[in-house]
């Protein structure tokens, strides 16, 4: 029987992760956790984190948030997709899109029917051509999708790209309407119980002791709990993903506003551009291994497309996750469980899944071991999904001539990782996944653009004679063409349905 008594959970730090949390545990479960949240105000919080993927939509939902008040206090711009440059090849472009290609409907998926008329055609467009997202993103255009439509309007997602500075004090007005109460203080020292180890409470400079059931470890990379008081182990990737820095710069934006952001290689890693309606978002992530910090905010002054508005800043950082999420009576979320470089935009994403799972394996007063093993499991199998899908960014290139790319394509990459690559150059079948983030339309999208293509194809693929193939793609093409020219322009939409608050 379900033990309802309250738990008193004290989440520990009040950035993005932190304020999700507390707003989700005060909307989710009001009856069963009273939620107190202690952060630094003269520590701070990271404030990168600009690019969002389509499921922060379901939290903000489940929130209540009302998406045109949250845009415009975060100033934020549609995203539906991401776009990268000369990652195979220099010139190649590409986009990863929230969507799929063709209509996603029927027994076979459409990439088959593609990679057919690619193998057996004189030529074929990219696949890019058959995606309603990309086209959508190509011409600058958005409107909402239709989900319960049967047509082309259901066939793209969208997300968002924000100011992350805006994004959890906005959060922490959602969290205290919801009941969650804040001390603001600087942690010193964390008192374990002798005997069982667990967490007893949070000691602050000021020497209030602030006790609880549950802790919540959202301090960040410095990771005060699980790292340091319970000295869970760190798991190191940078062997796979040797990025460990970035230096970051905000400019005015001279571009186009488009409703994607953009991943450019670099040297020695890529950059990132995220357009935001009242600035550009750049940010070089490069590893220290192969360039220097000079010479990585020298090489992005060089390229951004704007005046800069503030000091480039030097982030450090090191691909890879504790071993466990969750120990004892301390549930690690956001940075302080791991970090997997933001070429995918995938940290809140990751935080919401430990919330999810938080919220789902809730624990009575006694915290079953079985619910806490199984939290670890999914966080594991998200981190290690995410982890393969990252790699193949840089494994998979043909770009030569400088040290960091020879050595992402020639490290030894993770067996899984290659198993998915060998399954999809044989017949461009993708390892299926139900649920959670990146299924087959992203590994579709990320395989052809970095060129991994097939050698064959789903036989089911091979019915249609190739010219009606040919035929009915085409059409496709022109039917998704058609209806992102009758949609508004992204930069109009947004002044129309969320213009950004003055003083946010
Ligand atoms: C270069 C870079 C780019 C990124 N880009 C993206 C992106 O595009 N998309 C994405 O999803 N994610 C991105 N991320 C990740 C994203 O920024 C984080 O996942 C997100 O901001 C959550 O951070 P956090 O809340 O875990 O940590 P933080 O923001 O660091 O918050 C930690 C909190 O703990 C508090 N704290 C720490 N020590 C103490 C103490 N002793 N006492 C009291 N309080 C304390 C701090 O004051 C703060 O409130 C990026 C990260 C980096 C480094």
């Amino acid at each position: 029987m379900l033990d309802d008594s309250r738990l008193k959970v004290v989440v520990v730090g009040g950035g993005t992760a932190g304020w999700m949390t507390a707003a989700a545990l005060a909307k989710l479960l009001p009856s069963r956790a009273d939620v107190h949240l202690v952060e630094s105000e003269a520590i701070g919080i990271v404030g990168v984190g600009e690019a969002t993927l389509p499921q922060i939509r379901g939290l903000n939902e489940k929130l209540g948030i009302d998406e045109a008040d949250f845009m415009a206090a975060t100033r934020a711009t549609f995203k539906l997709g991401i776009e990268f440059c000369d990652w195979a090849r220099s010139g190649d472009r590409y986009i990863h899109p929230f969507g799929t290609f063709g209509s996603g409907r029927g027994e076979v998926d459409f990439h088959q029917y593609w990679n057919r008329v690619r193998l057996e055609a004189d030529s074929v467009p990219p696949i890019g051509e058959y995606s309603m997202a990309i086209t959508m993103a190509y011409m600058n255009r958005f409107a909402h999708p239709d989900p319960k439509a049967t047509g082309l309007e259901s066939t793209f997602s969208y997300a968002y790209q924000f100011d992350a500075t805006l994004y959890a004090p906005y959060l922490r007005r959602v969290a205290e309407q919801l009941g969650a109460t804040r001390t603001e203080g600087r942690i010193v020292d964390i008192e374990l119980d002798g005997e069982s180890g667990n967490v007893l409470a949070v000691l602050l400079e000021s020497g209030e002791r602030i006790t609880g059931d549950l802790f919540v470890d959202c301090s960040g990379f410095v990771s005060l709990i699980i790292g340091r008081a319970l000295g869970e182990p760190f798991e190191d990737w940078s062997q796979w993903l040797p990025c460990d820095r970035a230096v970051a710069t905000p400019c005015s934006t001279r571009t186009a506003l488009t409703p994607y952001t953009s991943a450019i290689a670099m040297p020695a890693g890529w950059r990132w551009r995220i357009p935001l309606q009242h600035r550009t978002g750049n940010g070089y992530v490069y590893a220290s291994a192969f360039t220097s910090d000079d010479q990585a905010r020298s090489d992005l002054l060089e390229v951004i497309e704007g005046e800069p508005i503030a000091e480039p800043r030097v982030l450090k950082f090191k691909a890879g996750r504790r071993k466990r999420s969750w120990v004892r009576n301390c549930i690690a979320i956001g940075l302080s469980s791991g970090f997997l470089e933001p070429l995918e935009s995938t940290s809140i994403y990751l935080i919401q899944a430990a919330i999810t799972g938080l919220v789902e394996l809730f624990p009575e007063r006694e915290i079953a071991p079985v619910d806490r093993d199984e939290f670890n499991r999914v966080i594991d199998r998200e981190y290690d999904w995410i982890r393969d899908f990252l790699i193949l960014h840089y494994y998979a290139t043909e770009r030569s001539g400088g040290p960091f790319w020879d050595y992402v394509q020639n490290m030894r990459v993770p067996d899984s990782l290659l198993e998915k690559i060998e399954l999809f150059r044989r017949r461009g079948r993708v390892m299926k996944r139900r649920q959670g983030v990146f299924l087959d339309a992203s590994w579709v999208a990320v395989f052809t653009g970095q060129r991994v293509l097939p050698q064959s194809y789903d036989p089911r693929a091979g019915l249609p004679p190739v010219s009606e193939l040919i035929q009915k793609m085409a059409e496709f093409q022109t039917g998704i063409r058609e209806m992102a020219e009758g949609m508004p322009d992204h930069r109009m939409h947004i002044e129309r349905y969320c213009p950004m608050a003055e003083a946010a």
